[in-house]
């Protein structure tokens, strides 16, 4: 047990990530500057001995009195939607923000944690996508932004390993969902259930064979926990999610059986370099952590939809009087 500092931890997987460490006993220093993160998703750990949360923007210099034994670096925003509208700041927080929590990591003499992303893969020219896979990646398209970033944040997580021995671990998080997600994040899981919800057309981009594999947060929490704690040498990047492949039509069909929506489909152009497929070889995370999902699709996609259902009347709500 130890004091942990997470950036971007009112975010979907940091505020999870916040509750699991309280609840293994950790001290959690949370910070968020909340541009996709919300007050909301850690409201229940403000009372919890240990919690402390601070605003701030990890681009700009960042400082935690006291101890410190994790830095975990989740602050990015992470939805293609965000990429169109606030690139210069996953940019920011991708570079910057890396290299002002690896600075402290290393002022503390505090193992450091990265959380990166499948998309370091790009459009992946094979699959399932091992750790060993360089990628293919537009470092000029829309996308560029998130995966670049990233790719960055990498090579200086591990030159601060190599130049200045710091203990560093990378993992490449492939398609999360659960409850806390956003109800305008954009990404797929959140979009459809909203709008079978709603009685609103289900929008699939293309024609739907695109391909992404979905790991439900629970399991997605257990593994970053295992590999913060874990030995691991060589340090190397670790691949994280739940190897079952579907297609986007696959996943709007699981959400309208689950809900007994009549929702129509509704076709929309493909964004700008979607991948065509996705999908993690976890086996170095099975031999390395143990570690392999458990929660089926419909039991998560259930907990999803039972958490939006809570809170999409009053969203429905606040999207209708801002049309009018
Ligand atoms: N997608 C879709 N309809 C939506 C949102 C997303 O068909 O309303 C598709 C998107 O084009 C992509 C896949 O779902 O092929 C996953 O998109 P998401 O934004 O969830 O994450 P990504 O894996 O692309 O980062």
């Amino acid at each position: 047990m130890g004091r942990v500092v997470v950036t971007g931890g009112a975010g979907f997987l940091g505020s999870h990530l916040c509750r699991a460490l309280l609840d293994r006993g950790d001290e959690v220093v949370c910070l968020d500057n909340l541009i996709t993160g919300s007050i909301a998703n850690i409201e229940d750990l403000f009372g919890r001995p240990g919690f402390t949360y601070v605003e701030h923007d990890v681009s700009t210099y960042v400082w935690v009195p006291g101890p410190v034994d994790r830095v975990l670096h989740f602050a990015s925003p992470a939805s293609p939607i965000d990429f169109e509208r606030i690139p210069i700041q996953i940019l920011k927080v991708g570079s910057l923000g890396t290299h002002n929590t690896l600075g402290l990591a290393k002022a503390k003499g505090a193992r450091y944690f990265l959380a990166s992303t499948s998309e370091v893969y790009g459009d992946p020219l094979v699959s399932p996508q091992p750790e060993s896979y360089w990628g293919n990646v537009n470092p000029i398209g829309p996308r560029g932004v998130y995966d670049e970033a990233k790719r960055f944040a990498e090579a200086m997580t591990m030159a601060y390993h190599r130049h200045h021995g710091l203990d560093v671990r990378i993992v490449r998080i492939f398609n999360t969902y659960g409850p806390s997600m956003r109800p305008d994040d954009g990404r797929v899981v959140s979009n459809f259930i909203v709008q079978a919800l709603g009685g609103r057309p289900i929008t699939l981009y293309g024609d739907g064979s695109q391909t992404r594999a979905f790991c439900y947060v629970d399991d997605m929490v257990d593994a970053l926990v295992r590999l913060m704690n874990c030995e691991l040498d060589p340090c190397m990047p670790v691949n994280l999610g739940n190897p079952e492949e579907l297609s986007m039509r696959d996943i709007a069909r699981r959400i309208l059986e689950l809900t007994g929506s009549d929702s129509p489909l509704e076709y929309r152009p493909l964004p700008a370099d979607d991948p065509a497929q996705r999908c993690p070889d976890i086996g170095l995370a099975r031999d390395k952590l143990g570690w392999t999902p458990r929660t089926g699709l419909d039991e998560g996609l259930g907990n999803t939809i039972r958490y939006f259902t809570g809170i999409v009347p009053c969203a429905l709500r606040e999207a209708r009087s801002a049309n009018h």
